[in-house]
């Protein structure tokens, strides 16, 4: 199937006022921009087509992903545009930020707090699993919250580097970000869906504590450690955290993908579902 542009380049400013940068990743900067005939508030990826060259399909794969997606914890894809340099994908304006600025911001989250955007973000991801998508680059940059409210709900965004996989086609590519990575990818073992998961336990250790499980400053070192799976929880950080919060971690840290917990398996754990998950920091 080839990817059929639907508009050209003069056509996105026709129909739209653009403004100022929202931010920037590897591939894309995305701007705010207002719809010149209804006034919707909308933000525009601008993907420049020169950084990807040789991986044009990456730039399909994400459209035709997006335009599939419809979940109240994913941003949704509105329309596109394609040029010969540029792709622009209009986006649901998400207005509440990063969760990577307000880790900087907060250091931690309380265990209710954590487990709720756990929750949200494990549902959103059972969502694209169900349809075979593998999102494999979960991280706090792309996160964002629906408001700025400190209760705000929690969505995933950024398919740049997800693939629609088949069910026995194991995804190979190796990318992503090494904080956030899974063993079977830094090993080159092929990849699935339990990379999300893996991500998503290295999530739910930043959010309690405020750094990573694993780190360090040689990126050798860092994937040795991530190979062998092994982290700590010390005891001056972790000490007035449940056991439950732990246990949930653990059960997304292991290194064997086919023992690692599903996003089902997670989302039905006791500090997931939000029986466990204690209301106040007793430290
Ligand atoms: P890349 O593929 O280059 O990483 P992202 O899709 O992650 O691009 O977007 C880069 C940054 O732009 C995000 O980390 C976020 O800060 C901001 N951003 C992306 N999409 C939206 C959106 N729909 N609403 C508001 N900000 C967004
Ligand atoms: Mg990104």
């Amino acid at each position: 199937k080839k990817y059929v542009p639907r508009h050209n380049k003069l056509d996105v400013e026709k129909h739209y006022k653009i403004g100022k940068e929202l931010g920037s990743g590897n591939f894309a900067v995305v701007k705010a921009a207002v719809k010149r005939d209804t006034n919707q508030k909308v933000a525009i990826k601008m993907i420049d087509k020169k950084l990807c060259e040789g991986k044009e399909d990456m730039i399909e794969t994400e459209v035709a992903i997006l335009r599939q997606v419809q979940h109240p914890n994913i941003v949704g894809m509105i329309e596109e545009f394609d040029t010969p340099e540029k792709l622009y994908l209009v986006l649901e304006l998400v207005e509440g930020g990063e969760l990577f600025d307000r880790i900087v911001d907060h250091g931690s989250f309380t265990e209710q707090d954590a487990s709720r955007l756990i929750r949200q973000i494990t549902a959103a991801v059972k969502y694209l699993h169900e349809r075979d998508i593998v999102h494999r680059d979960l991280k706090p940059e792309n996160l964002l919250f629906r408001t700025p409210d400190h209760d705000s709900d929690i969505m995933i965004t950024d398919f740049g580097l997800s693939k629609l996989i088949n069910e026995n086609l194991a995804l190979e590519t190796a990318c992503g970000t090494p904080n956030y990575v899974a063993p079977e990818i830094l090993l080159q073992k092929g990849y699935g869906k339990p990379v999300d998961i893996w991500s998503i336990g290295v999530i739910t250790f930043i959010l309690l504590c405020g750094y990573p499980p694993f780190y360090d400053e040689s990126d050798a070192l860092l994937f040795q450690k991530i190979m062998k799976g092994k982290f700590a929880y010390d005891p001056s950080y972790w000490s007035t955290i449940s056991d439950s919060a732990k246990d949930v971690i653990s059960s997304m840290l292991i290194v064997d993908p086919n023992r690692r917990l599903t996003a089902d398996q997670v989302l039905a754990h006791p500090w997931v579902s939000g029986k466990t998950a204690r209301d106040v920091n007793l430290s």
